[in-house]
This record gives structure tokens, C-alpha cells and sequence, in this order.
């Protein structure tokens, strides 16, 4: 993901500049809260001991306590996570979720360690990052390669330490400790809202829509079940080791099904072998990039025959992508609108611990629903009326109402 935080810092100074946001507010949302480095030391299956480095990064609490997830990944940088942090930041404010942005993760290969090796990695990290963590300081959630398990043993360390039981110190747990009904899928089923929204708002035929999801993992899979329902067609499906195609489309069922027996699509019936890459090219209605950042590039952009392009994905698209996309009429949704389901309904999570009183999951969805529909309408009038994108005009709702906040609070001391 490597340029990914010099990416959302220019984002900020362009849409600062259009806002004209004072000097200090811009250049307070151009740094960090504060950034934590730990070492996290754990003993391995084999008895050897092995140290790992953690991070947890919070951008800014102007609206409310931090918010974002942890992800296990052997190329995780510092800087992702700067930049995912503040996507933190833009992401609750724009769907108006009282939050802050932040983000954490520990440097690792989780396919290679065992559970228990896991589950020890999981502990000593939320040992390390306890000092800043709080129901009411930063609340971490699941994301990638991340799951309500480590969540689980998260809440749990958090607890043991506090010396009472605290489910509101994550969201994304398991329903029977705190976790909301409706929140595993629910930055998958924000996204299939979200693209019936923009089906809609660009006039395409919503009848058998052709649908290519990039990553079928917790996210795209909920994409792809949820659309499957709605009448939807999945052309393509991949996972990090590749993908496949069948223009008739394929059965959501069975694509989990075969996934989970073979640790991979290849073989697929009826399905044809393809790469990543050329999966992002292929033609359809709607191409959902839902791995990981920097898929569509200045290098593919202009191979791309989707019509429309909806971010599953935090930064799956870079700036010069999204020039020539726009060049080539192909509106892209961005990420911070359309995965925005995830924190939504982590934000009911944490609301329904706080308040110990459980919703059903008709309640979760709907209040979802209402809540995406309506940052839809707001990003689609902004960007209509001041002929902008929809991710420029999303971002400026976003750090407008940060920035609101910042002044209206004043400067300390
Ligand atoms: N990791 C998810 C995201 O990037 C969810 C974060 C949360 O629920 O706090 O939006």
C-alpha cells in the first residue's frame, strides 16, 4: 500500500483548500492525535520467542472517542496506518457517527501462526495498547485478517486487567458477549445498499445486474450474499491466490462452500481461471475492488470496462486512477461512503453495550439503511451542485464537519 498516507494527507490539502479551512485547523488534521509503537513479545508454539512490533494510530477525537480497526498483515506500514487512521476520521463523520478515526495492527503473517499462537500475539498486543484504549477513549474493531475471535480475546485481556467485565471496549464481538445482531455482515450489506443507490442515480438496469467482486473474503462475500438476493449475477469472485469467471454467474452458496473445502476458487465448476488483474478488467455492471488498497492504478484504469466502480475495499483506487476514470465517465464510489456499513453498525454496537439493552437485527438494518441512504443524498447533491466527485464531495462534508467541531471546541489551554 506504500504511498497510501501521502495520498490521503494531498486529499486533505485539497479539499482544506476548497473549504478554506483556517491554517492550524488544516495542519492539526494534517498530523496525529498520537501514535503508539509496542513491542509484542510472545512465546511460540516451539518454545523460541519471538517479538513482534504493533501500533495503534489515533488521528483525531474532535467528534468523539477513537474508532477503527486492528489488521494482521506481513506488509503492514506505519504509514497505512497513518492514512487509514484519518480515513477513520473522514469515514464517521461523513455518515455522522460520533467517533474519531484510528487504526492499529501488528506486522505478521497470521496464516502462519497457530491459534494459540494468535490468541497469544492478540493478548499481548491489547496488553500493550491498554493505556490508550477505553470505552470511552478508542473503541478497535475487526478488520483485515482480523474477526470476532480476536475481538473476543481482545474484550476479554481489556477486562481481566480492569478487573471487570467491559464489552464496550470492542465492537464486532461475538453476539453472546456484547456483539451486535446484523454487524458481521454489515459492511458488506452497507455496500450492496450503496450500490442500489448508485445503480439508481446512474440509470443502470437494476435487472440482473453483473456484478465482479475482487476478494471474496468477510467483506466481499457479504457483498456477494446479499446481491445474489437482491437478483443480482456474480461474474467474479477471487481470493488473494486468484480468481474466476463465468459470465452466466455463479452461486453465492456454492462459491463459500468451495472456497472453504479447497482453500481457494480454482476448479471451480464451469468457471474459468483468472488473475487478479485481469479480473479487474473484465466487463460488467459493477466491479467491487474488496481486498486490499492501490487494485486500480494509472496502469489499469484505462482497461477497466465496469460502469460504475464501488470501493469495497479502504483505498483500493490512487488519484491518478480516479483521473482517468473520470476522463472515462466511469464514477467510482468511494470507499469512505460505501464500507462505511462496518463502523455504522459497530457505532449500534457500542451503544447497546454502553446501554446494556439488545436490538433485534430488522432494527440494526433499517437505522443502517437510513443512515447510508442519507450520506448518499448529502455527497450526491454536495458533488452535483459544485460539479465535484463523489469522493471529493464526501470528503468535504467529512472534514467540514471535523473541522466545525475543532472550532467550536477552541484551542487547549
Ligand atoms: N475496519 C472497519 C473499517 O475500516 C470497521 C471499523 C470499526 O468498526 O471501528 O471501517
Amino acid at each position: 500500500m506504500g504511498n497510501q498516507w501521502q495520498i490521503a494527507r494531498k486529499q486533505l490539502d485539497s479539499v482544506s483548500a476548497i473549504l478554506s479551512l483556517p491554517e492550524n485547523v488544516h495542519q492539526l488534521l494534517r498530523n496525529f492525535d498520537r501514535i503508539l509503537t509496542v513491542s509484542v513479545p510472545i512465546q511460540m508454539d516451539d518454545g523460541a520467542v519471538k517479538v513482534f512490533t504493533g501500533f495503534r494510530v489515533q488521528h483525531n477525537s474532535a467528534r468523539g472517542p477513537y474508532k477503527g480497526g486492528v489488521r494482521y498483515h506481513p506488509e503492514l506500514t506505519l504509514d497505512d496506518l497513518k492514512a487509514l487512521a484519518m480515513e477513520m476520521t473522514w469515514k464517521c463523520s461523513l455518515v455522522g457517527v460520533p467517533f474519531g478515526g484510528a487504526k492499529g495492527g501488528i506486522i505478521c503473517n497470521p496464516k502462519e501462526l497457530s491459534k494459540s499462537e494468535l490468541e497469544r500475539l492478540t493478548r499481548r498486543y491489547t496488553y500493550a495498547i491498554m493505556p490508550i484504549i477505553g470505552i470511552e477513549k478508542d473503541i478497535p474493531a475487526p478488520d483485515v485478517n482480523t474477526n470476532e475471535q480476536i475481538m473476543a480475546w481482545m474484550m476479554d485481556t481489556y477486562s481481566m486487567n480492569s478487573g471487570f467485565c467491559t464489552p464496550g471496549i470492542v465492537t464486532g464481538k461475538p453476539i453472546n458477549i456484547g456483539g451486535s445482531l446484523g454487524r458481521t455482515d454489515a459492511t458488506g450489506l452497507g455496500i450492496a445498499f450503496t450500490i442500489m443507490n448508485s445503480v439508481k442515480h446512474f440509470k443502470i438496469d437494476r435487472k440482473e445486474l453483473k456484478v465482479v467482486i475482487q476478494g471474496y473474503g468477510n467483506v466481499g462475500s457479504a457483498v456477494g450474499k446479499f446481491l445474489s438476493e437482491m437478483g443480482c449475477k456474480i461474474v467474479a469472485v477471487s481470493s488473494s491466490k486468484g480468481g474466476i469467471f463465468n459470465p452466466k454467474g455463479m452461486n453465492h452458496g456454492a462459491l463459500t462452500r468451495h472456497y472453504k473445502d479447497n482453500g481457494s476458487f480454482e476448479h471451480f465448476p464451469n468457471a474459468e481461471n483468472i488473475t487478479n488483474e485481469a479480473l479487474l478488467e473484465l466487463p460488467c455492471d459493477v466491479l467491487i475492488p474488496a481486498a486490499l488498497g492501490n487494485q486500480i492504478t494509472n496502469e489499469n484504469a484505462g482497461r477497466i470496462k465496469a460502469k460504475i466502480i464501488v470501493e469495497g475495499a479502504n483505498g483500493p483506487t490512487t488519484p491518478e486512477a480516479d483521473q482517468i476514470l473520470t476522463e472515462r465517465k466511469i464514477p467510482v464510489v468511494p470507499d469512505i461512503l460505501a464500507n462505511a456499513g462496518g463502523v455504522i453498525v459497530s457505532y449500534f454496537e457500542w451503544i447497546q453495550d454502553v446501554q446494556c439493552y439488545f436490538w433485534c437485527e430488522k432494527e440494526v438494518n433499517s437505522k443502517l439503511s437510513n443512515i447510508l441512504d442519507r450520506a448518499y443524498e448529502e455527497a450526491l447533491h454536495l458533488s452535483r451542485e459544485k460539479k465535484l466527485s463523489l469522493r471529493t464531495a464526501a470528503i468535504m462534508l467529512a472534514v467540514k464537519k471535523v473541522a466545525d467541531a475543532i472550532l467550536v471546541r477552541g484551542l487547549y489551554p
